[in-house]
C-alpha cells in the first residue's frame, strides 16, 4: 500500500480538501496507475512516474495545470489526475459493490483523449460499439471503459485563482462516469448484454444520466453536484443539475431531448425520497441501498415481462415507474417514504412516463390556478 494525493469531497463549490489518502497499487506504468477495481492511464504520451519506483505519490493539484503555466505544474497536474481518479474511481465503485454485494467488473479510464479539434473539458463512457459519437481512433473494450478530456478551460476558484477545469481533478465527472459502468452492469437500460459484444450502444437514456447524478450526489454528500465548475450556472437552471431543483415530470420531455436534463427529474426525486427515508428515521444508507439493488431488479423484472430485445422491451426501460416498482421490491418496508417523496416529483408506480407528465402538468397547473 502507498500514499498518494487526492481530493476528499468538501461540499461544493469547491474542488474538494487535498488529502493523503491509501491505495493499494496493482502495478504503475509510466503514465498509468493499476489497482483491482480501475486501471487509469493518461494517454497524452508524456512520461509521469517511474514504473521501477514504489514509493508514494504525494503532489500538489497546480491548480489544474493547463496550457498557460508553466511545465512542471502542468506535469504535477496531471500526475495529480493519475492518483485523484484512481481513488475516486475506486472509491465509487467499493461503494457501489458494498450497496449491491458484489464487485463490478474492472474499469478502464483513459485520460486525455478527444483533445483535437478543441480541448475537452468533459467526460463520456462508452462500451465496444460499432460506431461512435464523437468518433473514437479505437475500439472501447466491450466490458466499459470511461474517457476524460485533458480540461477544457479556467474557471474561477476559490481565492481566485483560476482553476483549469481537468475532468481528472473534478469529482462530479469522475462518480458521474463511474455510475455509467454501474448502471451498465446492473440496470443495462439499452439491454446492451443481449447484443453482440462488439455491437452494443452507448446512447444513454434519462434514467441512466439521472442515476449516476444520484450516485454522485451520495458520494459527494451534496446536492449541487456540478456546483463548482458550474458556479456560473444559476441553480434554478437545468444545465447546472442541482437535484434540490424540485424538478418534476412536468418538466419530462422525452423523445430526442437531452437526457441529462430529462435525468435531473429522476436524480431529485431520488434526493427527495431519501430525505423522506431519513425523516421516517431509517439510516440514508437503507435507501441508497435500495436504489443500487433495485437498478440491478430492474433488469430481471423488465426480462421476465417483455423477454428479449424488442421495441416494447426498450421503451419499458425509459418507464421511471418501472424502476421505482423495482426499487420497492428491493426493499418494501420503505414503501411509505419513498413513495411519498417520489409523488413531490409526479412520480408514481404504473403510469408511462407521458402520462405521469400529464398529470403532474394538470396537477400544478390546477393548484397555481387555485391560488391566484
Ligand atoms: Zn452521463
Amino acid at each position: 500500500m502507498i500514499t498518494v494525493s487526492a481530493y476528499l469531497p468538501e461540499g461544493r463549490p469547491t474542488p474538494g480538501r487535498v488529502a493523503q489518502v491509501p491505495l493499494v497499487l496493482v502495478s504503475r506504468g509510466p503514465a498509468e496507475l493499476v489497482t483491482a477495481e480501475v486501471t487509469v492511464r493518461d494517454e497524452r504520451g508524456v512520461n509521469l512516474l517511474d514504473p521501477a519506483d514504489t514509493g508514494d505519490i504525494l503532489v500538489d493539484p497546480s491548480a489544474g495545470g493547463g496550457p498557460l503555466g508553466d511545465t512542471d505544474s502542468d506535469r504535477q497536474a496531471r500526475i495529480f489526475g493519475l492518483t485523484n481518479t484512481a481513488y475516486n474511481a475506486q472509491r465509487a465503485l467499493r461503494r457501489a459493490a458494498e450497496l449491491l454485494g458484489h464487485p463490478l467488473p474492472h474499469l478502464l479510464i483513459r485520460v486525455g483523449l478527444h483533445e483535437s479539434p478543441r480541448r475537452w473539458g468533459g467526460g463520456h463512457y462508452r462500451v465496444k460499439a460499432r460506431t461512435y459519437d464523437p468518433p473514437e481512433t479505437g475500439h472501447a473494450l466491450a466490458s466499459g471503459e470511461i474517457h476524460l478530456g485533458g480540461g477544457g478551460s479556467y474557471i474561477p476558484a476559490p481565492g481566485g485563482v483560476p482553476y483549469f477545469n481537468a475532468p481528472s481533478h473534478n469529482l462530479a465527472i469522475i462518480y458521474h462516469e463511474t455510475g455509467h459502468h454501474v448502471c451498465r452492469h446492473t440496470a443495462d437500460f439499452r439491454l446492451n448484454r443481449l447484443r453482440p459484444a462488439d455491437e452494443q450502444t452507448n446512447k444513454k437514456i434519462a434514467l441512466d444520466e439521472g442515476s449516476c447524478d444520484y450516485l454522485t450526489a451520495i458520494l459527494l454528500d451534496s446536492p449541487d453536484i456540478y456546483g463548482w465548475h458550474r458556479s456560473s450556472v444559476p441553480e434554478w437552471d437545468r444545465r447546472r443539475r442541482s437535484l434540490h431543483a424540485g424538478w418534476s415530470m412536468a418538466s419530462f420531455q422525452g423523445g430526442m431531448s437531452d437526457p441529462h436534463a430529462d435525468g435531473t427529474v429522476w436524480g431529485s426525486a431520488c434526493w427527495t425520497a431519501r430525505q423522506r427515508v431519513i425523516e421516517a428515521g431509517y439510516d440514508r444508507e437503507r435507501f441508497d441501498r435500495m436504489v443500487l439493488r433495485g437498478l440491478e431488479l430492474s433488469y430481471t423484472l423488465a426480462q421476465r415481462d417483455e423477454p428479449g430485445m424488442s421495441k416494447q422491451a426498450l421503451k419499458l426501460r425509459r418507464y421511471v415507474s418501472r424502476l421505482l416498482e423495482a426499487m420497492l421490491r428491493a426493499d418494501p418496508e420503505l414503501t411509505g417514504p419513498v413513495l411519498a417523496g417520489m409523488a413531490e416529483h409526479g412520480i408514481r408506480p404504473g403510469e408511462s412516463n407521458v402520462a405521469l407528465r400529464d398529470a403532474d402538468f394538470a396537477a400544478r397547473r390546477d393548484a397555481l390556478m387555485a391560488s391566484s
